[in-house]
């Protein structure tokens, strides 16, 4: 059993309900568990400026799947949910990035681990810290405390929406 975390991030089609079905999705894949669930973060947009704010959180899973049929699982989820690319960096009713998964390092042509965004923004770095706490070590071997003081900053603001039941961050649904 290895520890991953996942990205969600949506901007188009109600966000909030898109990360809640992508919630659902991911407590419902083969080999995987949901353990739980971080804050919502309301982030602005990284690549075009002319798109709405994105909702974006974290997801801590426990999976038997390796890295690959778990990249597999992930891509299969925001197809099913009917994503569609049209532009980089562009909307998207659901992003799903594997973050990083135990201290496995990925090069290849699909996948690269931990995420090559994981260590630069602050939309994915917060909700790690809610799930993990600030002192938590990163694959890196820096502490998301320390990272989060260096990474850019996407004008980040925790949102009303909840994801997990009950008061506690990281409960999981
Ligand atoms: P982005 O998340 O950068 O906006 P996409 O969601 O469109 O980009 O993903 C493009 C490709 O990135 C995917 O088809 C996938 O093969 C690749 N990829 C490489 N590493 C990862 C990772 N750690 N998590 C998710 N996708 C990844
Ligand atoms: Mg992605």
């Amino acid at each position: 059993m290895t520890q991953a975390f996942v990205g969600l991030g949506s901007n188009i089609e109600a966000p909030a309900i898109q990360l809640r079905r992508a919630c659902e999705a991911l407590a419902a894949l083969a080999n995987t568990g949901l353990i739980a669930v971080s804050s919502v973060y309301e982030s602005l947009p990284m690549g075009p400026r002319d798109q709405p704010p994105f909702l974006n959180a974290c997801a801590q899973i426990d999976t038997t799947s390796d890295p690959a049929t778990l990249l597999t699982d992930l891509l299969g989820i925001e197809t099913a949910m009917g994503r569609v690319r049209k532009r980089h960096w562009g909307e998207r009713c659901i992003d799903l990035d594997l973050l990083f998964y135990g201290n496995t390092s990925v090069q290849s042509e699909r996948l690269t681990l931990p995420h090559p965004g994981l260590y630069q923004r602050d939309f994915v770095l917060k909700p790690l810290g809610d799930l993990l706490g600030n002192e938590y070590l990163m694959p890196n071997g820096v502490d998301i405390g320390t990272l989060l003081r260096k990474c850019s900053t996407h004008g980040l603001r925790l949102s009303a929406v909840q994801l997990h039941r009950g008061e506690i961050p990281g409960n999981p649904l």
